[in-house]
């Protein structure tokens, strides 16, 4: 029914989260009638993305350095590093603006359903990174089933090598750190408790 060219488009939108039949149609007439600047500005977003966006060599977060903004950054404390599973993780944590140390991204969790095994996640190099320096590891992974698994698994590792931390309760059970408010996700941090 449409052009070839258009149908494309529209598929393409559908590979996006969320995005059904209708709205990526929508999507689609709203680019259509975007100026070819605007569509050359899109296009080249895209193709830099994989070209320039990386992770970072020392805790996994996005940049298109060889270090990210937290790990380059010497007004941080480099020595009390948060685990979060994503980095989308970081932002919400982020914006608390309590928390001055640095991050390391695990990019998933362990999920033995799903074949998520330790290996597959950005463990090692955690261990790595703690040396006798180390004055804390945060653990703020998700109130989930794969989240306590994860958690529990990465305090058996760092038993005596430095002190670890998880975040208190008062984060609802099974919900997502993402999807939790600043003030809840506050006070689950000024009330962590040593494992
Ligand atoms: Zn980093």
């Amino acid at each position: 029914m449409y052009p070839k060219t258009f149908d494309d488009l529209i598929y393409e939108f559908q590979k996006l989260p969320g995005v059904g039949a209708k709205t990526a149609e929508r999507y689609a007439f709203t680019v259509l009638g975007w100026s070819d600047d605007e569509i050359s500005e899109l296009a080249e977003t895209l193709v830099n993305l994989k070209k320039k966006v990386k992770k970072c060599t020392r805790c996994g977060n996005l940049t298109e350095d060889e270090l990210c903004e937290y790990c380059k950054n010497t007004n941080r404390n480099q020595n009390i590093i948060c685990v979060v599973q994503n980095p989308k993780d970081i932002s919400v944590i982020e914006s608390m603006q309590q928390y001055n140390g640095v991050y390391h991204v695990l990019d998933g969790l362990i999920n033995t359903q799903k074949g998520v095994l330790p290996d597959q996640l950005n463990i090692k190099t955690l261990l790595n990174r703690v040396n006798e320096k180390t004055e804390e590891v945060i653990l703020a992974l998700d109130p989930t089933v794969e989240g306590e698994t994860t958690s529990l698994y990465i305090c058996k590792l760092l038993e005596g090598k430095c002190k670890v931390s998880r975040l208190a309760h008062g984060i609802p059970v099974g919900s997502h750190l993402d999807y939790t408010d600043a003030m809840t996700l506050l006070k689950a941090f000024e009330g962590r408790k040593s494992s």
